[in-house]
Formats: C-alpha cells, structure tokens, sequence
C-alpha cells in the first residue's frame, strides 16, 4: 500500500503549520507526502508592506517552512483579505485537490473571525463532492472517492465547539514546528506584533527573537492539553496521557470519508488505538506505582 497523502489547506501562509504543523511533521517522518498549502496569496499581512514585495516575501517564507519538513508550502494567488467562494475559487480548488489526490484534507472550520477562513472552508466543503463527479471540471480526472476531511481546532463556541475527533501528542515535535514558525518572520516578528499592540516586545536579535516566540507559541498551546486532558487519558493511557503537554487535535467533516478505526490507524499511526491503550496497560512491564506523575 503506498504512503499516505495529506494535504493542508490554510487560508493564509503560516496558518497550515500553525495549527497543524507539529502532525505534518511526524508525518514526513514515517515519509507520508505532506503539501501545504495557502489559499490566499497572504498580501495584506502587514502594516507598512504591500503588494507584490510582500507577497513574493510571505511565498518565501512558507517555502522555508515547508522545506524544514521536506513538504512542499504552495500559496495560491487568491487575495488575501478578499476570498470568496466563487465557482472560479471552487474550480481551482478543485483542480488542485485531484491533482494531489490526497487521502486526507485539513482545513479551517467554517465558523471563524476571519473570513478567509471561513471561506477556505466552505470552498473545501463545497469542493468535497465535486471531486468524485467527472463532469465537473472535466479537464482534471476525477477522484473514485472523498477523502477524509479534518478541520484545525479553534476557540470559537457557536454554533457549536470543536470537538475533537483525534488528538495528536506533539511533544517531541515542537521544535521542527517552532523551526518552520520561525520563517515567517513578516508575521510573527513584524505584522501580528503590530495588529496585536506587542511590537515594542519583539526582540531585534534573531535567537533571541525565536526564543520569545517559542515562548508564545507554548503559553498559547498548553491549556489545550487539559481542555482535553480526559480524551488523552484514554486514548493514550494513564501514563503517558498525564504527561502530555503540547497537541494539536482535529475534528472529523461530515462532508469527508468516514473517519473508521482502520482509516484512523493508517493515517495516525502515532496515536494509540484503544486496544494498543488496554495492550500496553495489561504489559508486564507496566509498573504497580507511579511516582513520576
Ligand atoms: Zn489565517
């Protein structure tokens, strides 16, 4: 069976890898193909840049990004700022979804402050079926089936919370991630400094600079693992789900294949499935005491 093929869609360059970047990660380590891609051409991403200049600067940056990993970082030329779910939009999209003929898509939710996001998302869920119908954008071959969709994990609460469906430990990742945050210096260094009211914080040195966003980077992401502290206990067991500090989770689209245990075990390997959870709890090798926790 060949590897896996997954495909981020974010709406802006940096979006794939932060909210999924530490999971791309661990797959091109097992050598699953991994493209990342923006949909928008990321030209409004700064107070005092624009046009051309910052988008040919931001392509470099996720180009960066994607080579810390080996993965290609594409970034669409849709205007950043300005997308929309047209047919043209969805065309594309679709196009470049059999192109790749991923086994899996990531994606935003559609309920986000941002409305390329949004967008990004529904041109997915738009797409989703298209994809499997030949008379659609003929000229690209069809696809024999939907592949799975998973929308990133956000904060937003209604309609509905994101409720995750997988729950990957990135640990042991966070540094490849912190490495491919690191190129997107006109963003986390210059342009989200700025709209956040933080500039005056950013170091001018440059190790000193990834040290702080690294910084950032945790305090934002540690609260997830105990906001789903319980799912990790189960799925990963007593032991280890305690310990776990950093994840990146994911909910299943209903618009996407099924997300069944055999599905789920080919393309997260590095999540425990409940059986190997109970195996390793029966091991003999399992201690009667846990003093480390
Ligand atoms: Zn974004």
């Amino acid at each position: 069976m060949t590897a896996p093929r997954i495909l981020v869609l974010g709406a802006h360059p940096d979006d794939a890898d932060l909210k999924a970047g530490g999971t791309a990660s661990k797959w091109r380590r097992l050598g699953y193909e991994v493209k990342l891609v923006s949909v928008t051409d990321g030209g409004a991403g700064h107070q005092t840049h624009h046009g051309p200049d910052l988008t040919r600067r931001r392509r470099d940056e996720a180009q960066a990004a994607g080579a810390v990993i080996g993965a290609a970082y594409d970034v669409l030329d849709h205007p950043d700022g300005a997308l929309l779910p047209t047919l043209e939009a969805r065309g594309k999209l679709i196009r470049l979804i059999r192109g790749f003929h991923p086994d899996l898509i990531l994606t935003h939710r559609p309920n986000d402050y941002h409305p390329d996001h949004r967008y990004t998302s529904v041109l997915v869920q738009d797409a989703a079926y298209m994809i499997t119908v030949p008379a659609v954008c003929p000229d690209a071959p069809h696809l024999e089936a939907n592949p799975v969709i998973l929308y990133f994990s956000d904060d937003f609460r209604k309609p509905a919370p994101f409720t995750p469906d997988v729950i990957v430990d990135i640990g042991d990742e966070l540094s490849r991630m912190m490495d491919m945050l690191h190129c997107h210096a006109s963003q986390f260094y210059e342009w989200l400094p700025y709209n956040g009211g933080y500039a005056a914080d950013v170091p001018v040195d440059a190790a000193a600079r990834r040290s702080w966003l690294e910084e950032r980077i945790r305090r934002r992401l540690r609260p997830l693992a105990d906001r789903w502290r319980s799912q990790l206990l189960s799925t990963y067991g007593e032991d280890h789900g305690r310990r776990i500090e950093y994840v990146e989770a994911f909910e299943a689209s209903e618009y996407g294949a099924a997300l069944d245990a055999a599905v789920r075990a080919r393309l997260f390997p590095f999540v425990p499935t409940a059986t190997q959870v109970v195996e390793e709890r029966a091991g003999p090798e399992w201690p009667d005491v846990r003093v480390d926790d």
